[in-house]
């Protein structure tokens, strides 16, 4: 590590599916043999202090997803364990995030955006207080929207229930479409819904159908 090239912040990568394959194990090995400090950072996510352009280049090269600025845009979606690594999943929530992840991580949208799927109604992963939130039960996907974790926080409400994976994706567009076209720039979710209600988001919705 030379200190002289390192950069002024720390950086952090998403480990895709939050599954570290031998080759990223390999580099953080590495890196941390040469001084580097490797960050649990949450969300499926490793951080590294202090780092320079040539190591952000072998973390990519490795697999890590570089994480961007994303104050207006849609987070990586977090899960849970989830199939096929916990007994209690009633859905594939690793499948879904997959899905969703291909979909919307990265679009625009009025402020940021966390999305986060459990594979049943024990909600490891805390969907209920994330903007967007998914959980799995035995006959398909509950979905909310607006909950939020911070100090004036809550949890979503619904929007959807017993829904397959893809009537997910198809009520995201359109929970998306709305946001984006009735929000304030710089609104989380949760605000925009207390803002405008509950009734009027649906109605917006289906009016998109
Ligand atoms: S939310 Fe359910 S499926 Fe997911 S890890 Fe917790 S108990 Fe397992």
């Amino acid at each position: 590590m030379n200190p002289e090239i390192l950069n002024k912040f720390p950086k952090s990568f998403y480990v895709p599916d939050g599954i570290l394959n031998q080759l990223q194990l390999k580099l953080l090995s590495d890196l941390s043999c040469n001084g580097y400090e490797i960050i649990l950072s949450g969300n499926s996510s490793v951080t590294i202090p202090k780092i320079d352009d040539i190591t952000k280049e072998k973390m990519k090269e490795a697999g890590f997803l570089d994480l961007p600025h994303m104050e207006n845009k849609v987070f990586y979606a977090q899960t849970c364990l989830s199939k096929p690594y916990c007994p209690m999943s009633r859905q594939d929530a690793r499948n879904l995030s997959k899905k969703i992840n291909k979909n919307f991580y990265g679009i625009n949208t009025p402020a940021k955006v966390k999305v986060s799927i459990s594979g049943c109604p024990n909600g490891c992963s805390e969907p209920l207080v994330r903007d967007i939130g998914l959980m799995g039960y035995p006959t398909g996907y509950t979905l909310t929207a607006g909950g939020f974790a911070g100090r004036n926080g809550g949890i979503g409400e619904t929007i959807a229930v017993d829904l397959n994976e893809e009537q997910v994706i198809e009520k995201l567009k359109k929970l998306f479409f709305v946001y984006k076209g009735y929000a304030n720039e710089k609104e989380r979710f949760y605000k925009f819904l207390r803002r405008v209600d509950l009734g009027f988001i649906k109605e917006k919705m289906e009016s998109a159908e």
